[in-house]
């Protein structure tokens, strides 16, 4: 049977793979410690749950307009009001089943074959795989940790050509976790609106940041950036809910989200009405849930970037946000594939390799783990290192 060339070059995501080879060994009885998870380890919020039960004993189980239910695009825009200082009307919002098809429809949208897309790198996987489905071309832009992990105008600009349609922004960034302040915001989008590109930011960490740094969307910096970007956003990482898959977009252009309309209507249609009553009750609900995730995160990112940076061959950046830390492994001489490997079969700790997310110098590391699981994993990582 042939494929389409559409689909014969799409990789299987290696985040997935490794969690998988790790969950394997340890249903075998392998005592593994997974560094990989891209996801919080928490449960969901009970209130949530419940929400959505009752929602199913109502009866609430059937089709739903196409991009959500009002109700629910309604709470979103008056989230993105107080959280973002964003006005949109529930006509400018989508709702998807998370924000990974957000994402999808977004470059489904936009990209005609040959449209550049310009990718800060290193990147979340599925970003580039998304632009090849489409058929744009993915351009990656290199950042490097001695600038952690952020863009440089002079090379923003030089990565521009003709054909250029849209920046992707991922701030907090998995893997990186590095976070834009407002300044910086401002100078990118002034390359975007002088080059004439859309933003496309990637907010689904916006609510895991630390030392109480402020979160600046760019599209709040001023009219014409707000006109210019699709803001992505969802309810996955902020309240525990990766499974209920739930994602949103919210852009002022009629031609952009009557498009994501359409396409949707004839792919998915409505995500599940369930899991729109569940994320309706989460974001109704405030921030007390998130902030104490964050707390919980900050203390196992504060104890894990001191252990990494004290084992000789490893060295990382702080996170300022997100759960992540992109470790450089730079000394060793191994690339990032065979080093998760080895750790994997030889201290039985998982750990993604950085090739998957562009840099083949690094490894990322997980803290939505238990603090027991991060002291265990890095004294094996440790021990490992110190036999090499
Ligand atoms: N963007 C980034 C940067 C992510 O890390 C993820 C999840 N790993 C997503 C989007 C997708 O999230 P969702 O579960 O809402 O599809």
């Amino acid at each position: 049977m042939n494929v389409s060339s559409r689909v014969q070059n799409v990789t299987a995501s290696l985040t997935l793979a490794i969690t998988a080879k790790a969950k394997k060994m340890k249903q075998d009885g392998v005592d593994v410690i997974g560094f990989g998870s891209g996801e919080p380890d928490f449960d969901t919020p009970p209130n949530i749950k419940k929400a959505a039960v009752d929602s199913i004993d109502k009866g609430f189980t059937k089709y739903t307009p196409a991009t959500g239910m009002d109700s629910l695009k309604e709470e979103i825009c008056k989230k993105f009001e107080r959280d973002n200082n964003l006005s949109y009307k529930s006509s400018d919002v989508v709702v998807s089943c998370g924000a990974k098809h957000s994402l999808y429809n977004i470059f489904q949208v936009i990209c005609d074959r040959g449209d550049e897309v310009i990718i800060p790198s290193p990147y979340w996987l599925s970003y580039p795989e998304m632009v090849r489905l489409a058929e744009g071309t993915p351009v990656f832009l290199e950042t490097s940790q001695a600038d952690k992990f952020k863009i440089s105008i002079d090379n923003l600009k030089k990565a521009v050509t003709k054909k250029t349609k849209a920046l992707i922004l991922n701030s907090p960034s998995n893997p990186t976790g590095c976070l834009y302040g407002e300044k910086e915001l401002r100078l990118i989008a002034e390359v975007a609106l002088e080059y004439g590109f859309l933003v496309i930011s990637d907010e689904i960490y916006e609510k895991i940041i630390f030392e109480n740094k402020k979160y600046t969307s760019i599209a709040s910096l001023n009219k014409d950036i707000f006109s210019n970007t699709i803001v992505v956003n969802g309810v996955s990482k902020s309240f525990s809910m990766t499974g209920w898959r739930i994602g949103f977009l919210a852009s002022p252009d009629n031609k952009i989200i009557s498009c994501i309309k359409n396409l949707q209507s004839h792919s998915t249609s409505n995500p599940t009405s369930i899991s729109q009553v569940a994320a309706l009750e989460a974001i109704k609900g405030g921030d007390s849930f998130v902030e104490e995730m964050v707390r919980e995160f900050a203390t196992r990112r504060d104890f894990i970037v001191d252990r990494i940076n004290s084992i000789d061959g490893l060295s990382c950046v702080k996170p300022e946000g997100a759960f992540y830390v992109f470790c450089s492994i730079d000394k060793k001489g191994l690339d990032s594939m065979v080093l998760a490997q080895r750790l994997l079969d030889e201290a039985k700790v998982a750990v993604v390799p950085g090739k998957a997310f562009g840099s083949d110098r690094h490894i990322r590391l997980s803290f939505a783990t238990s603090m027991d699981n991060i002291k265990n994993g890095m004294d094996r990582i440790e021990e490992w290192f110190e036999r090499l």
